[in-house]
C-alpha cells in the first residue's frame, strides 16, 4: 500500500480501477503479472478489503470451487493463486487433507485480503467521484476523495490514466413497498448484508420474519432457526417465488457460467437477451441444494421429541405494505398470488434477503455522457472485451466488471468468470496476449454456430492498443 503523491497522479496510468471487490482485485493481480509491468492504480471507498462481511455466518462457503480464485483459470502459475496463500499460510497440507472444493466464505475473504495487503498500486479509503475525458490530453480524468478512518474527507485528488476499469459492484436492493420498514427504528429492520451486524437485536425480538427465497434468506433463516429454543422458535419465512428452489448446479447446466455462453448471450439481439435473464432465475436466484437439506434436517430434529416446530415457510406471498403496531411491532400485509388472498402478519424484527442490484454507474459516468452509446433501454452498450462502447473520438477505454448482466448475461456475477474476465480486459488494454485464453470452455455449443464461434475472435476496430501508443 503506497501513499501517494499528486505528483504520481500527473503521470497518466495505463489503469485506473475504481472499486476493489473480487473482480477488479483479480484485474490488480492479473496485472501485475504483465511482464513489462503495467502503470496500473485501483481506489476503494472502504477502508480494507471485506468481502460482504455481514454475511460470514459460520460453516457457510464459496458457491464456486476454490479453482475460481482471483487468477488461476487464466493463470495457474501466478503468485497470487489461492494455493500461494494456503502455502504462505502453512496450510497446504490441512487444505489437501481437508478435501474441500469449495472453500468457507471466511477463508475467501482473508485470502483476498492477504492479496490485497501485499499488491502494488491499491489504495483503500479513496472514494471516486467522477470520470471525464480530457481530449487535450487524450486521457481520462479520476477525481478521488481521500477519507480517513473515521471516513471524513482528508484530501481530494485526480489520477490521470489511459483506461479505466469500472468494478464497483453491487448494492443491497430493497423493493419499494419495503422501505417503508427500515422508517421504523424502534423495530430491528435490516438487509440481509448486515446480519451479523445486526444479528444479536434480531434474536433478542419475540417473533422474526425472513423475506426472500434466495441464497442469504435461506442462509439467515438456517442460522436464526439453529438459535430458537425447539418448540419456541417463532419464526415466518416468506418468498414472492412460487416455491423455496434449489440453485441450477448440474455440470451442464453450470456451462451457462463459462466464456463460450458469455460471448453467445453477447452475439443475442438485444430482445431475446432481456428476455432470457429473468427466465434462468434458477442459475442466479435459488437455494444451494445442501443449505435447503440442512433447513429440513434442522426443521426434522425438532420433530423428535413430538410437536412441529413453530416455524412457518410460506413460498408464493407478496409483502405488499407493512404499518405499524404500537411503538415496537410491525404489520406486513401479505397477498398470495396463487389464492389471490390477503392477510396481516405481526412482527417484531424482520430480515430483508431481497438480493443486490448492480451499482448504478450514471453518477460516477454524468461526465462521459456526451460520448456513451446506449441501448434502447438507455443501458451503456458494451462490446464483447467488456469495453463501453463510446464516441470514436475517445481513444481510451473505460471497462466494466460486473455491471454488464444486461450483454454479457447471467455469468456477469460469477466468481468463476473474474479471471477470465480479467485477462480478457488485458488482452485488449495492452494490445499483446499476456494471457493466452483457451477457445473452447464448455461441452455445450450454444447457438447453430456454436462451432464458428469456437474459432478466433477478430481483432477491435480502430482503437490503439498500448502497445502503439507509447
Ligand atoms: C453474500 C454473497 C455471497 C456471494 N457468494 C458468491 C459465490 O459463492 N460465488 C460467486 O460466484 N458469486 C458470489 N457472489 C456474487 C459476487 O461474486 C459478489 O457479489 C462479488 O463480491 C462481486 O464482486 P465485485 O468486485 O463486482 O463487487 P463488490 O464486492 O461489491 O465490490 C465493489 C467495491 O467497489 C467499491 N466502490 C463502489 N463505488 C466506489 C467508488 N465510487 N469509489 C471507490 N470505491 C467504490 C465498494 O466499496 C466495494 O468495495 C456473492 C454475493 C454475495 C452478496
Amino acid at each position: 500500500m503506497t501513499d501517494l503523491s499528486a505528483d504520481d497522479h500527473d503521470q497518466p496510468h495505463d489503469l485506473v480501477g475504481i472499486g476493489i471487490g473480487p473482480f477488479n482485485l483479480s484485474l490488480a493481480a492479473l496485472a501485475d503479472g504483465v511482464h513489462g509491468g503495467l502503470a496500473a492504480t485501483f481506489f476503494d471507498q472502504r477502508p480494507a478489503f471485506h468481502w460482504h462481511p455481514g454475511l460470514l455466518l459460520d460453516g457457510t462457503t464459496l458457491q464456486v470451487p476454490f479453482l475460481a480464485d482471483l487468477v488461476t483459470l487464466v493463470d495457474p502459475s501466478s503468485p497470487w493463486s489461492f494455493l500461494s496463500y494456503l502455502r504462505a499460510r502453512d496450510r497446504l497440507y490441512p487444505f489437501y487433507l481437508a478435501e474441500r472444493f469449495h472453500i468457507q466464505r471466511a477463508e475467501y475473504d482473508a485470502y483476498c485480503r492477504w492479496v490485497s495487503e501485499q499488491l502494488p498500486g491499491l489504495h483503500f479509503g479513496h472514494q471516486v467521484d467522477a470520470v471525464r475525458w480530457n481530449a487535450e490530453r487524450a486521457v481520462f480524468e479520476v477525481d478521488f476523495t481521500q477519507l480517513d478512518g473515521d471516513g471524513e474527507v482528508e484530501a481530494l485528488g485526480r489520477a490521470y490514466t489511459r483506461n479505466v476499469a469500472l468494478g464497483v459492484g453491487t448494492e443491497p436492493y430493497v423493493p419499494e413497498p419495503l422501505k417503508l420498514l427500515a422508517d421504523t427504528p424502534a423495530v430491528p429492520v435490516i438487509h440481509s448484508a448486515d446480519y451479523l451486524a445486526h444479528r444479536e437485536r434480531i434474536l433478542a425480538a419475540e417473533h422474526i420474519t425472513v423475506v426472500g427465497s434466495g441464497q442469504s434468506g435461506a442462509e439467515v433463516f438456517l442460522d436464526l432457526l439453529r438459535a430458537r429454543p425447539a418448540g419456541a422458535e417463532k419464526l415466518h419465512w416468506l418468498a414472492r417465488t412460487e416455491a423455496f428452489a434449489p440453485m441450477e448446479y448440474s455440470k451442464l447446466g453450470l456451462e451457462q457460467f463459462t466464456p463460450d455462453y458469455t460471448s453467445y448471450f453477447h452475439a443475442l439481439p438485444e430482445h431475446v437477451r432481456d428476455e432470457l435473464v429473468p427466465r434462468q432465475w434458477q442459475l442466479h436466484k435459488g437455494i444451494d441444494a445442501g443449505t435447503i437439506a440442512a433447513i429440513h434436517d434442522e426443521l426434522y430434529s425438532r420433530t423428535l421429541r413430538g410437536g412441529w416446530p413453530d416455524a412457518v415457510l410460506t413460498p408464493g406471498v407478496l409483502v405488499r405494505t407493512a404499518g405499524r403496531v404500537g411503538a415496537t411491532r410491525l404489520e406486513l400485509h401479505l397477498e398470495h398470488a396463487q389464492q389471490s388472498g390477503r392477510s396481516r402478519l405481526t412482527t417484531d424484527a424482520v430480515v430483508l434477503a431481497t438480493g443486490y442490484r448492480e451499482r448504478p454507474l450514471g453518477p460516477l459516468l454524468a461526465g462521459l455522457e456526451p460520448y456513451l452509446r446506449l441501448d434502447n433501454s438507455q443501458r451503456p452498450r458494451v462490446d464483447a472485451r467488456y469495453r463501453l462502447m463510446l464516441d470514436p473520438s475517445v481513444t481510451g477505454s473505460v471497462y466494466v466488471q460486473n455491471a454488464e448482466r444486461h450483454t454479457h448475461g447471467v455469468g456477469t456475477p460469477d466468481l468463476g468468470l473474474a479471471a477470465w474476465r480479467s485477462a480478457t480486459i488485458l488482452n485488449s488494454l495492452t494490445g499483446t496476449e499476456p494471457y493466452p485464453l483457451p477457445r473452447r470452455t464448455a461441452f455445450t455449443s450454444f447457438g447453430l454456430d456454436g462451432q464458428e464461434r469456437h474459432r478466433q475472435v477478430p481483432a477491435p476496430r480502430g482503437l490503439v492498443p498500448l502497445s502503439e501508443m507509447r
